[in-house]
């Protein structure tokens, strides 16, 4: 391949808002056969909204804002800035906070521990999930919005709500992808019914949910021992093992410092179309040298 070309596409890629680290992006790019998109921040835009918050055995849902929203206001999450928002600004303070990647937040709050996440982070604290939160997640989670739960001194005392956007012309650029020829793969530490309907929406190939941060690298090299040509587009921290373990990787530009440092290509359009773009350029770069 002569270098003259690649160049040139590296730099059309530069005028469509696809930013090529190097030739050889452009040629794993043109080999790739599989697709895998993180769902929250790249699939969807990962500004996410409250919209509902529960309490169950007579605590108000306002003081299960309030103290979910004292250990969020800590948490960089999208899920964490969606409820620290919502729960306003007079919060009291959280002491000795840690963020559980993948999975919640916890915090001493006005001396109570107070736990923020999903189910399985419930059950590795010790604390028992009673049927009718499982419930209430169940309902949610057909919406397409994911529910997190929120426990006081080991008690669950309700549920908050949250939901993202799906990013602009998700759905053609999905479309686009099948039209190369690729297969698509929804990638999430999610749970699987949310997954499932933000997949269906899409008409994405496959979901692979509830996959925690750590294991998303191993998911992607299990597509490769496969004998898949994997391309990873992500956005967060979490993304960065897989983005490193892809044949190809791109991220978003607005997500993490860390995944677009991880990433081949970085997309500097707040669009999903950049994706198959870059693939297309690839393609055209590729008949240009040959
Ligand atoms: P994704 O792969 O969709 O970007 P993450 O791996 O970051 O998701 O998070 C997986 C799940 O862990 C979330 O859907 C949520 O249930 C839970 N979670 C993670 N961080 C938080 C937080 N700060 N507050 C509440 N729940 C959280
Ligand atoms: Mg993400």
């Amino acid at each position: 391949a002569t270098p003259t070309a690649l160049m040139v596409g590296v730099g059309r890629g530069a005028q469509q808002g696809i930013l090529i680290k190097g030739p050889e992006a452009l040629e794993a790019a043109r080999t790739v056969d599989t697709v895998v998109l993180d769902k929250t921040g790249t699939l969807t835009t990962g500004r996410m909204e409250l919209v509902d918050s529960t309490g169950f055995d007579a605590v108000a849902s306002a003081d299960v804002l309030r103290w979910a929203g004292a250990v969020e206001t800590a948490s960089e999450h999208p899920i964490a800035a969606a409820i620290a928002k919502a729960a306003g600004a007079e919060l009291p303070s959280v002491h000795q906070f840690r963020a559980l990647v993948g999975a919640g937040a916890t915090g001493v709050v006005e001396e109570r521990t107070v736990l923020v996440g999903n189910p399985e982070l419930m059950a590795n604290e010790g604390v028992a999930v009673p049927e009718r939160a499982l419930d209430w997640l169940a309902e949610t989670a057909r919406t397409g919005a994911t529910g997190v739960l929120v426990a006081r001194d080991g008690v669950v005392i309700g549920g908050l709500a949250v939901r993202d956007t799906l990013r602009q012309a998700a759905v053609e650029a999905v479309a686009r992808l099948h039209r190369l020829g690729l297969r698509t793969v929804l990638l999430s530490g999610d749970n699987m019914v949310t997954a499932h309907a933000v997949a269906e929406q899409l008409g994405i190939d496959e979901v692979l949910a509830e996959v925690q941060p750590v294991d998303k690298a191993q998911t992607v090299e299990r597509l490769r021992a496969e004998g898949r040509r994997v391309a990873m587009v992500g956005d967060g921290i979490n993304d960065a093992p897989a983005l490193a373990g892809a044949d190809l990787s791109m991220a978003m530009a607005l997500g993490s410092d860390i995944a677009v440092q991880a990433a081949d290509v970085v997309i500097v359009r707040e669009e999903l179309h950049a994706v198959p773009d870059a693939i297309m350029l690839a393609n055209r770069t590729w008949r240009t040298i040959r």
